[in-house]
């Protein structure tokens, strides 16, 4: 009977927070609500940047070229959700670009558009250009939702476990501390949720897309990924890989979305 309960509880929430996004047109299945996810975004936003060391923009280049890059970037995003009538899909965004002094490889987008490059990132991507590309990758996983949906797939197996007792709301450690894997910020974090080969395809895909349509060309995602994958052989694997897993197709697929991603590209001579 409480098993039975419990399979009409689960079934009724995948179907009511399932909804398609309306970029990539799939359906996802989404527990919390996302203006909730971008609250605790910009709290643990504000505490990494407080406990780490930002590099200011004011006199710095490479924290300017982030800034640069971040803002185009969010334009090319914020336009082509415009011409497409779905503006309102970017609500509670508000973006932030920072350079963090640290030799990790890696960069992040929380919820509501809270961007963190590492300066460990820069001798990876080399150029403009190449930081564009993993930038517009970060940019997709937020506004796709990528981390609402790790979030839930993580949530939704609790509430399997433990059964009905376990309502979301009445949980707020819970639910921070698997914010916490998703982002592998904060303290204690045991284990990270590494994004799935199909967040990885979209934000491959449309990072591509942003970065072209920001003005740089895309083709440089190539070589920079083939940088990255080099380096995964190695004694220290790049931290970003960890969490954005390529199983090793990742050229193959991003020479295939390229074709598309060119026809948005406009060089805009930087
Ligand atoms: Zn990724």
């Amino acid at each position: 009977m409480l098993r039975n309960i419990l399979l009409a509880f689960l079934l009724s929430t995948v179907l009511t927070s399932c909804p398609k996004n309306a970029v990539t047109g799939r359906s996802q299945f989404k527990l919390l609500p996302e203006s909730e996810l971008q609250t605790m975004a910009t709290t643990q936003y504000r505490e990494f940047l407080s406990a780490n060391r930002v590099v200011s923009s004011s006199n710095n280049r490479d924290a300017d070229m982030v800034n640069r890059v971040g803002r185009r970037i969010t334009r090319a995003v914020t336009d082509y959700y415009a011409s497409k009538g779905i503006s309102n899909q970017l609500e509670g965004y508000n973006w932030e670009y920072n350079l963090v002094d640290d030799k990790t490889v890696n960069a992040w987008c929380m919820p509501g558009g809270k961007i963190v490059v590492y300066t460990g990132l820069l001798p990876i991507t080399q150029n403009e250009a190449a930081l564009a590309v993993v930038m517009g990758h970060e940019v997709s996983h937020a506004i796709f939702q990528h981390g609402n949906e790790r979030m839930s797939a993580q949530l939704g197996a609790q509430v399997v476990g433990a059964g009905l007792s376990v309502a979301l709301s009445n949980k707020p450690a819970e639910t921070q501390n698997i914010f916490n894997a998703a982002y592998g910020v904060g303290t204690a974090v045991g284990v990270l949720l590494p994004f799935s080969r199909k967040h990885e395809l979209e934000a491959d895909h449309y990072g591509l897309i942003w970065a072209a349509m920001a003005g740089y060309n895309p083709r440089e995602a190539v070589p920079l990924w083939q940088r990255m994958e080099s380096m995964s052989a190695g004694s220290k694997p790049p931290e970003f890989l960890s969490t954005h897993p390529s199983e090793g197709k990742r050229i193959e697929q991003l020479e295939k979305f390229m074709p598309e991603a060119l026809q948005y590209y406009q060089p805009v001579g930087k």
